[in-house]
């Protein structure tokens, strides 16, 4: 797509890397069809190939509205549209570049403002959304039924493991899955201590950074990144630890993308391309040790449960990590059962589901539909924001995948 970038992008980095994803779209509209927002609304500004055209106006200093605000807004940043495109149009980047021009060219007001400003304050602070967490569970037959949604009861986390294999890594505790599911990361220890790797969280570690990202405070998303690399980096630049292990696909995502977000960074660059390299999806770590495993397993295998997989969109399109989850449930004697749309969003997405809760309900309708029709009875996931998303909308358990792993290797309950 031929491009005209206007004076105030045309010689930034961004203007640049703007430039390059839009010359390859092709306009042909493939991803429109796989579009989650495209398909419950019908409107080409909608859609992946709309927003473009939106972005590239703005990028060329045309006007922007608040209905091109609208626009992104409702785009739920899950790159299905980057998993159809045949073109490798990196269209998420290029949703970064056009938000952070729309958020200072149309401030935000009233309700949303404050929203927004909440949910980036207090949500990425684990010690102050774990006090929340808690007083929420306290009352929350007395909430309001959207706030009880998102007070998931808590689970006995179950023992940590001492550190005691010569392989370690090190586990993202996270900012707002130790309050709600602190068992995911326990399980996980669990697991890779029975396949020889002790997991250890870092003290001074917290938000991945990808929620004021995406929040469009993109410098604070930044900040989030710094404070993890300083503290995972006296270790890895040691050797101590081969890998840092990610239990929520969605702040797997944003870890990777570390070298990416601090390449102009002087001080950070080198230090946030050797931490995404050494970044590993908890799937990826298990499926590498799939032998061990599975002997393991031989002797403890239970009842095969039918369980539905959500694939989040940040471990299939994020990631690109397909059918490996699907592989390990199976290798421990799940039952998989067949899931239809499976490309397609369950409606979390972050913090999408506060501030567009309306097209958030009805993608978590249709997404819960789609896992029922098989007759699972449990629902596995990789990322708590589904989890916890999809809990709310069904009585079936929702679970974490390698806590289901970890219950047939260690007998934990599920
Ligand atoms: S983003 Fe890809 S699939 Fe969509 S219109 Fe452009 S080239 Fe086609
Ligand atoms: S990221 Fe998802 S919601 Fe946004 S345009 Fe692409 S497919 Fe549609």
């Amino acid at each position: 797509m031929q491009t005209q970038l206007a004076d105030f992008i045309k010689d930034t980095p961004e203007g640049r890397e703007a430039e390059a994803i839009l010359r390859n779209c092709v306009h042909c509209g493939f991803c429109t069809a796989t579009c989650p927002t495209y398909q419950l609304l019908g409107d080409e500004l909608d859609g992946p190939r709309g927003r473009i055209y939106l972005i590239k106006q703005l990028l060329e200093g045309h006007d922007v509205t608040e209905k091109t605000r609208l626009h992104l807004d409702r785009c739920l940043t899950c790159r299905s549209c980057e998993s159809t495109c045949p073109s490798g149009v990196h269209y998420s980047r290029l949703a970064d570049i056009g938000r952070n021009i729309v958020e200072q060219r149309v401030p935000r007001r009233g309700a949303d403002r404050i929203k927004r400003w909440a949910l980036r304050e207090f949500v990425p602070r684990s010690d102050v959304f774990g006090m929340a967490m808690k007083a929420g569970r306290a009352v929350r037959t007395l909430l309001p039924q959207a706030l009880q949604e998102k007070v998931p009861a808590l689970r006995p986390a179950g023992p940590w493991p001492k550190p005691r294999h010569a392989r370690r890594m090190i586990a993202l505790a996270g900012c707002a899955q130790p309050a709600m599911a602190p068992s995911i990361n326990a399980a996980t220890a669990r697991v890779l201590d029975a396949v020889g790797i002790s997991l250890v969280e870092q003290a001074g570690a917290g938000c991945c950074g990808a929620v004021r990202f995406h929040l469009n405070d993109q410098e604070g998303g930044r900040t989030d990144a710094r404070r993890n690399i300083d503290a995972w980096w006296p270790a890895v630049e040691r050797g101590e630890v081969e890998a840092i292990v990610m239990t929520a696909s969605g702040c797997g995502v944003q870890v990777k993308d570390y070298g990416h977000l601090l390449v102009q960074d002087p001080a950070y660059a080198e230090k946030a391309a050797r931490i995404a390299e050494i970044t590993r999806d908890v799937s990826e770590i298990v499926a590498a040790e799939s032998e061990k495993l599975a002997a393991l397993l031989q002797t403890r295998r239970g009842d095969a449960l039918a369980v539905a997989f959500q694939s989040p969109c940040t471990l299939q399109h994020g990631l690109k990590i397909r059918g490996v989850v699907e592989g390990l449930l199976t290798a421990a004697g799940f039952a998989l059962t067949p899931v239809r749309d499976g490309h397609l969003c369950c409606g979390s997405a972050g913090t999408y589901s506060l501030l567009q809760p309306e097209l958030s309900k009805q993608l978590r309708e249709n997404k819960l539909a789609a896992l029922g029709e098989g007759g699972a009875s449990l629902i596995a996931s990789a990322n708590i924001g589904c989890m916890t998303h999809l809990q709310a909308g069904t009585a079936t358990p929702v679970r974490h995948w390698v806590e289901l792993v970890d219950s047939r290797l260690n007998g934990f309950p599920i």
